[in-house]
């Protein structure tokens, strides 16, 4: 599957240095496009509207939650993004928006259309649940309200149950930081032209300007206080959707996502948020359930989720496993909505006992079952698991008799990673890859049952992805004095990045792409180190 839009001719997704969202996604839009656009027999509001006439699409689309026979299409209304309501400079009152999928990007051959209301009660966002779509096919999609026209972004369907497709592009990410740098690792994500992206947390940061600072300064500024109140997410929701080169990397290829903890608040577990400041929503268990509550609606409003993950109060449920035919699960998790609270006042620390405590859990019991399930059910070649955390070993103090570990990893939970890693060992899991982001570095591990065990045999990999822009450009260096003490971890890097993978039935292959500065706009990207995990073979090569 390696079309490109290429509409006019003119231009393609990649081979362009510089991306403008304008050029790149409605090349060919122009206004004889627009009065093609084959929707007479659908109402939309007037092209007189005073409320739009501004381009009201300034937050892009997205797609999402590919599944054999469809997708998610999503779009956003704003005509003023960073509106502190939260609203978006929108009008108080719902408008129609009319979608189009096709399969080409010239949007020429329409398979299917139709209008939603972007409601006021949800931020004016649109999610559109597509059915009846044929498997493992590209297809394109676009929205339309009053005389105004979104770019085009290109979706595909998941490969039919019983297929093998021979190679799936898989690119996954973390962790961006909008204060920290420019966005530029997601234009060169989305010019690497993956057919599926894995977004595994802290796509924003709810801090106010000034409250996380890198060496240097910031060369950018979040809008608004702290997020805490469902005005404040939906701000920061939009100031991210407007950056030009995020919208870029949705428009390219349907996003698997789920949040770790700056979603929401730092460090959060469960009801217990990081800090208890007086007068704040973290005061109290209540007040932090209705913080909670206003992160997932906006987070809900704001990604290519299925409506099945729209939020009930304080809860919301977004671990689920997307299947890729014969080849793979993703079995996309969620650390932080059902685990305990982080011990010893969270951080890194020494000889915690009650970290390996049997009954401590990351997961909660529920979760923990399905994705046992999951493996025991699998056919699949590779079963991967898209989630937060840290969850090899990391013992950074050499001394045999003192471990010094962090407490949001899964070393703070060590029961409930030996029973996951035990799940997919007693259910001959053919390969398991665990994708993991939030600590803004590369590594690459192998796991184990038993860490302590040097007979231990490896059962499966760790991929890490290091940060879009979390903590600003990076040292470059390849060394971790841990790695010597630690001979599970294979690899580490320290820059700005994501990950590219190439999937196939032998082998999953991994290239660690890595970009020299973020702080200015425009670095070139580079592959800085890959990893082949050969199927059968755990331990990865490199
Ligand atoms: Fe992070
Ligand atoms: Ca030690």
């Amino acid at each position: 599957m390696v079309l490109r839009p290429c509409p006019t001719g003119r231009r393609t997704f990649d081979g362009m240095d510089n991306i403008s969202r304008r050029s790149l996604l409605s090349a060919g839009l122009g206004a004889g496009l627009v009065a093609a656009w084959p929707g007479a027999a659908v109402a939309v509001s007037t092209a007189d509207d005073a409320g739009l006439r501004a381009d009201p699409f300034l937050l892009g689309i997205a797609s999402g939650e590919p599944w054999p026979d469809g997708f998610v299409i999503w779009t956003r209304l704003a005509v003023d993004p960073v509106a502190g309501d939260g609203l978006g400079g929108m009008p108080s009152r719902n408008v129609a928006v009319a979608w189009e999928v096709a399969e080409d990007a010239g949007m020429r051959t329409v398979v299917a259309r139709g209008v939603e209301q972007a409601r006021i009660e949800t931020a004016h966002s649109v999610h559109v649940e597509l059915r009846g779509l044929r498997p493992g096919r590209e297809y394109f999609y676009r929205f339309r309200t009053g005389r105004h026209i979104s770019p085009v972004g290109r979706a595909l369907t998941s490969p039919a149950l019983h297929e093998t497709p021979a190679a799936l592009a898989m690119s996954f990410a973390s962790c961006a930081q909008y204060e920290h740098g420019y966005f530029t690792a997601y234009a060169r994500l989305a010019q690497d032209h993956p057919d599926l992206v894995l977004h595994l947390g802290d796509y924003l940061y709810e801090y106010k300007k000034d409250s996380y600072v890198i060496g240097g300064g910031n060369p950018r500024d979040h809008e608004g206080p702290e997020t805490t109140s469902l005005a404040g997410y939906r701000q920061r929701h939009a100031q991210y959707k407007a950056d030009a080169d995020l919208q870029a990397a949705h428009a390219v290829a349907p996003w698997l996502v789920v949040w770790d903890d700056h979603e929401v608040d730092n460090n959060w577990a469960d009801e217990i948020p990081e800090n208890r400041d007086a007068g704040q929503l973290n005061d109290t268990t209540e007040r932090f359930r209705q913080r909670r509550a206003a992160a997932f609606q906006a987070y809900y409003e704001n990604m290519p989720l299925r409506p099945s993950s729209v939020p009930a109060g304080f809860d919301m449920k977004i671990y689920r496993t997307i299947q890729w035919g014969q080849l793979a699960n993703f079995h996309m998790m969620d650390t932080r909505q059902y685990r305990d609270d982080q011990l010893a006042g969270d951080g890194w620390k020494k000889n915690v006992a009650e970290r390996l405590a049997e009954d401590r859990t990351i997961t909660g019991a529920e979760q923990e079952k399905w994705l046992l399930e999951g493996f025991r059910n699998s056919t699949q070649r590779w079963d991967i698991l898209g989630q937060q955390v840290f969850f090899a070993e990391r013992d950074r103090n050499q001394a045999p008799e003192i471990d010094d570990v962090s407490m949001d990893g899964w070393d703070g939970y060590a029961a409930s990673r030996r029973r996951i890693t035990q799940g997919w060992v007693d259910a001959n899991v053919r390969n398991a890859v665990v994708l993991t982001g939030d600590v803004h570095r590369n590594w690459a591990n192998d796991v184990k049952v038993d860490y302590k065990d040097p007979a231990s045999p490896v059962v499966g990999s760790e991929l890490v992805c290091t940060s879009i822009t979390s903590t600003g450009n990076g040292s470059g260096s390849t060394t971790d004095p841990v790695m010597a003490w630690n001979p599970h971890l294979k690899f580490f890097n320290d820059n700005r990045g994501y990950v590219n993978t190439r999937i196939t039935k032998e082998a999953m292959t991994a290239d660690f792409r890595t970009l020299d500065y973020v702080t200015t706009p425009g670095s070139p990207v580079s592959t800085k180190a890959s990893f082949a995990i050969r199927d059968g073979v755990p331990a990865g090569g490199g």
